[in-house]
């Protein structure tokens, strides 16, 4: 196999000041990073991980498991080390997904909640499994996955690079077809844009940068609201050493300032725009108008609204008392919650610790909960059996949740 076509993007996104994503595409790697940490440790995570990609020379007598494997392993010592002899590094981490074509088929490494995806015959397929702790919920039957995009703990991972001195690397060898399309993506596309998304608007770009721009451009329509990485390849008959010389893109961070100019002649389809709520899709069929974001009701020539406007006062003021009811039900539990309950989850470090309330959001950014006591220990030292037990959302009381965290505060290796 042969890469026939390659791209690669980041963007900071519409709430992030920072980028603290990195990317490679340097064929035959090609690699996502998305790094964590205060001031900017989240951008030197990232960008270490990727520099050791790009050092990378020796060593081929290895599969491509193995050098994915090596390379992971030298670029979480570097990490480690920095984030040791320098105290504003501390804590700071990074996901890597990197994928090496080696003949035949694509080998896979990966460490905490970057992805990547498959596109073959219009089929979308995930290929990693996310480290993080609603994937760990998700699959311990605790949250459903359609919960997880709203979980105030989404962007919380089990794993990273350079949190500890040794890592987990999860590493596996897929098949390669000719037409074969390849997406490595930070959690900022993934987070804002489904996998079905993904796919329509593959189906409708012409090249890959115009895909890894219709991509960008779609998760900051939904709001942008961390930074989005995309890296494609496309695979081909042929033989390595005929690829076709592109540059090198290795820039992870300076792409995007002329994003807005270069995707302002780019559409969305139409299908991808977000879905409004059932009510009104209904009333907007009904009245034979768009659906968008908000349909107006449509209006006749004399300027009244149409007829689907003037019956539905009854209806309308009905659904507001429940709205009303439930509202007040949902306060109640939560000044209830937010009193009594307590539970265990982790902070966006990667740090566990016990929160106060409920592990909801309300949106607009309120959360009905609060850390009261944050622990030393990572989600990362655990491993994933205790996690699962761990992070369990059940509500107890504060000293209950404290002698939890004790346990493996005692055990664990710092
Ligand atoms: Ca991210």
């Amino acid at each position: 196999m042969r890469v026939r076509e390659h791209a690669g993007i980041t963007d900071a996104g519409r709430r992030r000041r920072r980028n603290e994503d990195s990317f490679v595409v340097d064929p035959p790697f090609f690699v996502v990073a998305d790094g964590m940490g205060g001031a900017q440790a989240g951008e030197v995570a990232s960008r270490l991980a990727a520099a050791a990609f790009r050092e990378y020379h020796d060593a081929d007598d290895l599969d491509g498991e193995r050098r994915l494997e090596a390379i992971i392993q030298e670029a979480n010592r570097r990490i480690f080390e920095r984030a040791q002899a320098d105290t504003a590094a501390e804590g700071m981490g990074t996901t890597v997904t990197a994928a090496l074509v080696d003949g035949g088929s694509v080998a896979i490494g990966h460490v905490g909640d970057s992805r990547a995806y498959r596109v073959r015959s219009s089929q979308i397929e995930q290929l990693t499994q996310d480290h993080s702790l609603v994937a760990d919920l998700i699959r311990s039957g605790r949250l459903a996955p359609e919960e997880a995009d709203a979980h105030p703990q989404r962007s919380v991972i089990t794993r990273a690079l350079g949190t500890d001195a040794d890592v987990d690397v999860d590493t596996f060898t897929v098949d390669a077809e000719a037409g074969d399309l390849f997406l490595l993506c930070s959690d900022g596309l993934t987070s804002m844009v489904t996998d079905d998304e993904i796919l329509d608007v593959a189906r409708g770009s012409e090249n890959l940068d115009r895909l890894a721009k219709a991509l960008v451009k779609a998760a900051n329509r939904r709001g942008g609201e961390d930074n989005v990485t995309v890296v494609l390849f496309a695979l081909d008959e042929g033989e390595p050493g005929l690829q076709e010389t592109v540059p090198m893109t290795v820039d992870g961070h300076g792409n995007a300032s002329d994003l807005e100019d270069t995707l302002s002649g780019l559409e969305v389809p139409p299908h991808v725009r977000p879905t409004p709520p059932s009510e009104e899709v209904a009333e907007a069929r009904e009245g034979e108008t768009a659906i968008g974001w908000t349909p107006l009701p449509e209006r006749r020539g004399d300027g009244s609204p149409a007829r689907r406007g003037r019956t539905r006062p009854r209806r309308r003021l009905a659904g507001v008392s429940i709205v009303l009811a439930f509202a007040a039900v949902l306060l109640l539990a939560a000044f209830w919650g937010l009193a009594n309950a307590h539970f265990v989850g982790a902070e966006e470090d990667g740090r566990i610790a016990v929160y106060q309330g409920l592990p909801y959001d309300v949106g607009g950014g309120v959360s009905l909960y609060r850390a009261r006591y944050v622990s030393t220990v990572r989600a990362a030292q655990l491993s994933q059996d205790e996690r699962q037990r761990l992070f369990d959302h059940d509500l107890m009381s504060y000293a209950a949740a404290r002698d939890r965290l004790a346990r493996f505060e005692t055990e664990a290796v710092p």
